[in-house]
This record gives structure tokens, C-alpha cells and sequence, in this order.
């Protein structure tokens, strides 16, 4: 029994995603086993995921850590740092969970690729900014992603059938969205937003930097993009629509007008689960849809104006090579400044919007094309915040 179960890495388990994977998998104890994980700074909580699953390799991000980990865990646990350390732990298991937050997933995202194993994709931001790179490694054979971004997993299941490189079966991809806490807010109500408002979630409870992403609609405008890279299909036929109950996580629309749609209650665990377990469906314990109560479901377009980060994504989208990768560290870096205070919530969009006038084509060849292109556009995105 126990040799035939599927080793899972988690990378960023810590994390939002990363502790609710750890919640699937405490209920699936005969199917997975946890073979390593990582996670930044938080070294008691990793210890105590080391010891609760047996865990016998953990990731950290450097030498301060690993000293004061090594005195929580037992002596043969592996304790490896840094980014090749995280490259080691994805090379193995038959299961990486990339629940990484931001660029710093890249390593994890190519390296399980290049080992011919299945990545269940959390960590949009790797795929954005290295679309070029991530489809070479994709043909490694065995290689495969399985996202678990609610939306894109909500559309490979509605992709199940559709075989055709490019879907042209497909007339458009539907991404929802929640609209996030200030829906309904005109430019003059946003300019008040505090760090709180831009926190408070209304269907969702996420790691800072989505829950800010999803309040400037910019993890919708990535979201396009990762669609796009994960499916083969333009952003010319992606849409956004706003669903404020985040109960349909998104449809494909096909040529012959059918929509097909997947719906749950939002919680991540379920794509999470979908992940590991695909094409088995592991059963949820978390409570299901009820349709024996009224369930009203609200469809509404964007208010592209109010939220300009959409239009920004679909620019850099059309400019494509590193124009996402560009967006999407200089959405890093702007996050950051403001969960910082170091900015308001209404700059954050505008310094991107900036950062991107700067932009020169790049066709972004390799890896280190990403890497030099993530750091420009870090140190001009830098360069432009108050001092
Ligand atoms: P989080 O901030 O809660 O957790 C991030 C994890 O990554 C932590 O374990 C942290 O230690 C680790 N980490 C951060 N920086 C690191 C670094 N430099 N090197 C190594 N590890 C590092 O984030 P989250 O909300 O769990 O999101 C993780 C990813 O999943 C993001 O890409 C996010 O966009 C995506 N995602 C999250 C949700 C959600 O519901 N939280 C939904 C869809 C997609
Ligand atoms: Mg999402």
C-alpha cells in the first residue's frame, strides 16, 4: 500500500495554499505522501509540517534559517537552501505543489518541468514572466501542469474533450471574477482606499499580496495572461467576467454556443485536491453546494475605467516576450511598497502603468533573458517610487 503512494513536494508551505494542500492531504494520508517542503521565514511552522508528516527534505532560504530549523527537527531530516535547494526538492517526487508566492516560484516551476513530473501550478507569477521558457520545459516528457488558480482550474476541467492544439473547438475562455472589495467604487471613492479596505476580501481569503492583486483587478489582468500561456489560446479570446458570489469559477464558451461551466463554493481546497488527485476525484470535506436554498448568481462586465490594470495586462499581453514579465515584477514591487506604507493603494497601477512605458521589446529567448528582464524592470519600478 505504502510504496504505491504518490510523493508529493510542497513548495511554499507556509503559505495560504500551502497550508490548505496541507489540509487535503492530512485527509488522504493513504494516498500521498509528503516527501519535502519549503517555505520562507516562518521556521517553527515548517518544522512542525516536517514533524506532523515525516517529512524527510525542507527547503529554506538560507543558512540563518537552516541552523535554527536543524534545532527543531530530527537529525536525518535534509535541510537545503536557496534557490538550488529548492531545485533539488522538485527533482523526485511524482507531485510538486509550486504554492510559492511571486518570481521566486521560477526555480520550482521549471525544475519539477525538467524532471518530467506533474506541477500543480499555484504560482501564476512564474508562468507569466516566463511563458517561452515554461513551454520548452513543458515538453520534457511526462511533464504537465495542473493549475490550481481556481479559474484555470475551473477551465481545464471545462477543456476535458477538447484535444485540438489551440481548442478551436473554443469560441472564448470566460474568466470570473469577484470584483474583489471595491466593485461598484467610482475613481472618486478609490482615491480614499486604506491597506485594511484593500485587505478585506469579500469571497476569498488569500495570502497579502493576491488579496491586494485582486483589489486592483491586476490578478485578473495576470490571470488573462496565465490563461493564455496555460491554454494555447489568445488573449484576443479571453474574457473577463465580474461574479461577485465567486461560485462559478469560470466557463469556456464553445463555437457551438454552448457554455460550459465548473461551480462549487469558493474554497481552494477543491482545486487544490483536483491537482493531486486528477483524473480521480477526491471527495471534499468541507461542505458542498446547496441548491435546495435561493442561490442568486450575478454576471457583470468590468468597470475597465475605475480599474485600469486590466487594460495594462492586455497591453503587455499584445507586446508579448518580456512585456508580462515586466508587468508582473513591477506589480511585485509596487505591492510591496504599499503593504509597506510606502505608497498609496491608487499609485500602485500608475508606477506599473510606468514601468511598462519604459519597456523594450525583448523576445525573452532563455532563462536568463527572465532573469535579466525581472531585475530591470525591479530596479526601474524601484527607481520611481518616493523616496
Ligand atoms: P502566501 O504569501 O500566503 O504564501 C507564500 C509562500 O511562499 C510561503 O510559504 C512563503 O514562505 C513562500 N515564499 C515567499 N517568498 C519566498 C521566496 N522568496 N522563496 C521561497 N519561498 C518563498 O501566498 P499565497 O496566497 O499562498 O499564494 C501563493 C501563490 O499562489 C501566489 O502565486 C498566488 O498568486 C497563488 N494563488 C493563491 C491563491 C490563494 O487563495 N491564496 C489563489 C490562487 C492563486
Ligand atoms: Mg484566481
Amino acid at each position: 500500500m505504502t510504496a504505491s503512494r504518490t510523493r508529493v513536494a510542497l513548495m511554499g508551505a507556509t503559505g495560504s495554499i500551502g497550508t490548505q494542500t496541507l489540509e487535503v492531504l492530512r485527509r488522504e494520508p493513504e494516498a500521498f505522501d509528503l516527501v519535502a517542503v519549503s517555505g520562507g521565514r516562518r521556521v517553527e511552522q515548517l518544522a512542525a509540517v516536517a514533524t506532523e508528516f515525516g517529512v524527510r527534505h525542507v527547503g529554506v532560504s538560507d543558512e540563518s534559517d537552516r541552523s535554527r530549523l536543524a534545532d527543531l527537527v530530527s537529525d536525518d531530516v535534509n535541510i537545503v537552501v536557496g534557490e538550488k535547494g529548492l531545485r533539488e526538492l522538485c527533482t523526485g517526487p511524482d507531485v510538486v505543489v509550486n504554492a510559492v508566492m511571486g518570481f521566486a516560484g521560477l526555480p520550482v516551476t521549471l525544475a519539477t518541468l525538467e524532471a518530467g513530473a506533474r506541477l500543480a501550478l499555484a504560482n501564476k507569477e512564474s508562468l507569466i514572466a516566463a511563458a517561452p521558457v515554461v513551454a520548452q520545459a513543458r515538453l520534457t516528457p511526462g511533464a504537465q501542469i495542473l493549475p490550481v488558480d481556481s479559474e484555470h482550474c475551473a477551465i481545464y476541467q471545462c477543456l476535458v474533450g477538447s484535444t485540438e492544439p489551440g481548442h478551436p473547438d473554443v469560441a472564448r475562455l470566460l474568466l470570473t471574477a469577484s470584483g474583489g472589495p471595491f466593485r461598484g467604487w467610482s475613481r472618486e471613492r478609490l482615491r480614499g482606499v486604506t491597506k485594511s479596505d484593500a485587505l478585506a476580501h469579500p469571497t476569498w481569503s488569500m495570502g497579502p499580496k493576491i488579496t491586494i492583486d485582486s483589489s486592483t483587478l491586476m490578478n485578473k489582468g495576470l490571470e488573462v495572461l496565465e490563461a493564455s500561456a496555460l491554454f494555447g489560446i489568445g488573449t484576443d479570446r479571453i474574457d473577463v467576467v465580474v461574479h461577485p458570489q465567486s461560485i462559478v469559477h469560470s466557463m469556456v464558451g464553445y463555437v457551438d454556443g454552448s457554455v460550459l461551466a465548473q461551480l462549487s463554493r469558493p474554497d481552494m481546497r477543491l482545486p487544490i485536491a483536483y491537482c493531486l488527485g486528477a483524473p480521480e476525484r477526491l471527495a471534499h470535506h468541507w461542505g458542498q453546494l446547496d441548491f435546495r436554498t435561493a442561490l442568486n448568481l450575478q454576471f457583470e462586465p468590468p468597470d475597465r475605467e475605475a480599474f485600469p490594470a486590466l487594460d495594462l495586462a492586455l497591453a503587455a499581453a499584445q507586446r508579448a516576450g518580456a512585456a508580462p514579465a515586466w508587468l508582473s515584477a513591477a506589480n511585485e514591487v509596487c505591492v510591496e511598497a504599499f503593504l509597506e506604507d510606502r505608497i498609496s493603494w491608487g499609485e500602485i497601477v500608475p508606477l506599473v502603468a510606468r514601468t511598462m512605458d519604459e519597456y523594450v521589446d525583448d523576445p525573452l529567448a532563455d532563462l536568463d533573458a527572465v532573469v535579466d528582464n525581472d531585475a530591470t524592470a525591479r530596479r526601474i519600478t524601484h527607481a520611481n517610487l518616493p523616496s
